[in-house]
């Protein structure tokens, strides 16, 4: 069952991007490295429930 989860940067809260996950397979919570357009630089963004 795959579930749309939503990515936040964690330095302005702006959510950026939104993508699907697997939360059999990846029940934990990820964190990935994205461009953050407000920051105009590298983020780590983090996963909303
Ligand atoms: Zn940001």
């Amino acid at each position: 069952m795959r579930e749309n989860v939503t990515y936040k940067c964690t330095e302005c809260g702006e959510e950026n991007y939104i993508g699907t996950k697997n939360k059999r397979t990846h029940p934990e919570r990820q964190e990935i490295k994205k461009y953050c357009p407000r920051c105009q630089k590298k983020t780590v963004h983090k996963e909303k429930k």
